[in-house]
């Protein structure tokens, strides 16, 4: 696991590195749009299957696709080409940016580190509020991309003083497979890594990134089948399914929920969401209430920002149903909603306003409270805490031992002349 975060890097804050960021970014060759004749290795798209009728699906995604000759699937990042399925955006950066971790939505990794985030064209969603839709809804061969390899993104990643790799600005399950070669080589460079995802992946290649990857935040964006299928083009049982394998296979994860006015805001929703994640991951798992902004299909004047008072009130909901980290996401002039407070004595022990962390009161040696000694779980610089673990799930009830059916009545057989005894009365 990584342990690279200086304790002097937590205290520095965001916005570093830009000019060497600048030139590790000068390294990285322009390559054509979508996928470079010769540039994309072959092969190198995993999770697909030839069916008996000679049918290419891939089984990435709960989507599932089937994808005739010379098409691509509905994340338009993965397409039939020679009798099998290629990626398109292998190594096809659309973003490469330096970016504070807190961007992504996770406060209990490394806070207050640098991040080299990677995005490519296409999505396996199609969110109405999609903020980066010009990428996420675009199709590689027009979105502007550059060739950077594995290699080449870690060398960036060094140069530009980050500590780690994002894989972020669109669903990085569309490039899984760089995602997994490119982790997998940071890990032995040192620098730790993240991603972003909307959670919707299938369970196999989920646990091939789970090996390699430090920690996601997955955007848990409503807690309603219709509206998943209405606003996202998701299934929220294939999510949760994908939060209970990132917490099984024991890797850190944090939870975003975008608050949409009207959408998804009811309190009642938030309640059972946050009782769900508790019973699911335990107390321990950070919940950031984020901002939305309208844009995209979900586009002003039909709707409007969330207003900062219900993500405070949602935040006390999380409290209430047992959550020990709730957070008020997108809405930089934040201060307490960003702190994150000790859960024993409640102490503030980081603070955070816009994108800067700052140490107040945590021992990042002991990785604890300096007021009261509490352990506070997360990825930090000199080790992992891990969370505490759910509450043990209540027993199935079993099932009355089945007594072994009578024989058969013989045809003719007589009725037997026992009766049946009546209920005993209850007892008063
Ligand atoms: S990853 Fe893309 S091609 Fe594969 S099943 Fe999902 S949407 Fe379809």
């Amino acid at each position: 696991m990584a342990t690279r975060t200086t304790r002097r890097g937590f205290f520095r804050g965001a916005g570093r590195s830009a000019a060497g960021f600048a030139a590790a970014l000068a390294l990285a060759p322009p390559s054509s749009h979508g996928v470079a004749e010769g540039a994309q290795p072959a092969g190198k798209a995993r999770y697909w299957n030839k069916l008996e009728d000679g049918t290419l699906q891939c089984v990435l995604c709960p989507h599932a696709c089937n994808i005739p000759a010379g098409r691509s699937g509905q994340c338009r990042a993965r397409a039939a080409r020679d009798d099998k399925i290629v990626s398109l955006v292998y190594g096809q950066a659309a973003v490469v940016k330096a970016e504070p971790i807190e961007r992504h939505g996770l406060f209990h990794v490394h806070p207050g580190t640098s991040v080299l985030t990677m995005g490519t064209a296409g999505c396996v969603l199609a969110c109405k509020y999609c903020s980066t839709y010009t990428v996420s809804q675009g199709d590689p061969e027009n979105v502007e991309a550059q060739a950077v390899s594995p290699e080449h993104a870690i060398e960036s990643a060094q140069q530009a003083g980050c500590a780690g790799i994002a894989f972020g600005v669109n669903d990085p399950v569309v490039q899984l497979e760089y995602v997994i070669d490119t982790a997998k080589l940071a890990r032995e460079a040192g620098l730790y890594t993240m991603a972003h995802t909307s959670g919707f992946i299938n369970p196999e290649p989920l646990k091939e990134a789970c090996a390699v990857i430090d920690a996601f935040n997955v955007d848990l964006k409503g807690f309603t089948e219709s509206f998943y299928r209405s606003v996202t083009g998701g299934k929220l049982a294939a999510v949760q399914a994908a939060i209970e394998t990132i917490r099984e296979q024991d890797v850190w994860m944090e939870i975003t929920n975008l608050v949409v006015p009207g959408q998804n805001d009811k309190t009642t929703y938030v309640t059972k969401m946050c009782e769900w994640i508790l019973g699911t991951c335990g107390p321990d798992i950070p919940l950031h209430f984020a901002a939305f902004f309208p844009r995209y299909r979900f586009a002003a004047p039909a709707y409007s920002a969330t207003k900062a008072d219900v993500l405070r009130d949602l935040r006390k909901e999380a409290y209430k149903a047992g959550l020990r980290f709730a957070y008020v996401g997108n809405v930089p002039t934040e201060r307490a909603g960003q702190t994150t407070y000790c859960p024993k004595c409640l102490q503030p022990i980081i603070e955070r306003l816009g994108y800067e962390a700052r140490n107040v009161a945590f021992n990042s040696k002991s990785r604890r409270c300096m007021a009261c000694n509490c352990e506070i779980p997360g990825v930090w610089s000199t080790g992992v805490v891990k969370p505490t673990p759910p509450p043990p799930r209540p027993e199935p009830e079993k099932k009355a031992e089945e007594k072994p059916a009578a024989p058969a009545k013989k045809p003719g057989a007589k009725p037997s002349a026992k009766k049946e005894q009546p209920a005993p009365a209850a007892k008063k």
